[in-house]
């Protein structure tokens, strides 16, 4: 007796149709994650980009407290070099830089392939509100005002991370990009 496509153990018991009845299908982007992560570092590496020594000791602390790795750069320039370099889990960016504006980062990272995606977090002493929404669009991910306290700044990057983690990053749309990181594995 010719047994059924089910008996056969041919079936994809989350669909209705046989997988004999299928062309292959395409691979399937796995939504959640365990175990390491490829393109994510592992603690996750965060840059911290500010000019105020005393506040980014503060912030490295807070964040190497809870495990994660980070690298601290003055400069736009020292930034630029460093996600080349290394890469990053999140960014957290001043907006006022000795060499530029964050606010001018963030938006250049955004036109880039391999950093379109990257969590940043924006850090300002101007707290008005107009400022809150440009941060957000020019592609800041979230808006801090300091002074901040450094449990906030950690439970922030955080959220950002566990973001970032759940939402597979977008295919480029037709650049080929030099450094993308692959979150879809
Ligand atoms: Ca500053």
């Amino acid at each position: 007796k010719q047994k059924s496509a089910y008996e056969r153990k041919e079936c994809d018991w989350s669909s209705d149709v046989c997988s004999s009845d299928l062309a292959p299908r395409p691979r399937r982007r796995r939504r959640y994650i365990a175990g390491p992560i490829a393109g994510l570092m592992i603690p996750p590496r965060i840059l911290l980009v500010e000019d105020d020594p005393a506040i980014a000791r503060t912030a490295a602390f807070a964040l190497e407290r809870e495990g994660m790795a980070t690298e601290h750069v003055l400069l736009l320039g020292a930034a630029r070099e460093s996600l080349a370099r290394a890469g990053a889990a999140a960014l957290v960016l001043d907006v006022g830089l000795p060499d530029g504006s964050g606010l001018d980062f963030c938006r250049e990272l955004r036109q880039h392939a391999s950093w379109r995606t990257l969590p940043v977090l924006m850090l300002s002493a101007r707290g008005e509100e107009i400022d809150r929404v440009l941060g957000l669009e020019m592609g800041a991910d979230d808006y801090l005002t300091k002074p901040f306290s450094p449990r906030e700044l950690v439970a922030r990057v955080r959220a950002l991370l566990r973001r970032a983690l759940l939402t597979p990053a977008a295919p480029p749309a037709s650049t080929t990009p030099a450094f993308e990181l692959d979150r879809s594995e």
